[in-house]
């Protein structure tokens, strides 16, 4: 049994279900719509981890502008 993790509803996850890998874990929804909400948020952390390592490497200068 898994849960959506965009509005919280359970899914009997199958084959068809819509469905999306992030982090090598694969993650269920309910629907098309809440995978796209998803996958548009996943790639928002994507880039908000890559300004994160980014300042890491360059001791602060940083463009926030990036995304
Ligand atoms: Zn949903």
């Amino acid at each position: 049994m898994d849960f959506d993790p965009v509005c919280g509803k359970r899914v009997d996850a199958t084959q068809s279900s819509p469905n999306s890998e992030y982090k090598k874990k694969r993650y269920f929804f309910c629907s098309e719509r809440c995978k796209q909400a998803f996958e548009r948020e996943a790639e928002r952390m994507r880039l908000h981890e890559l300004a994160k390592v980014g300042a890491l490497l360059s001791k602060g200068r940083v463009r926030w502008g990036l995304a």
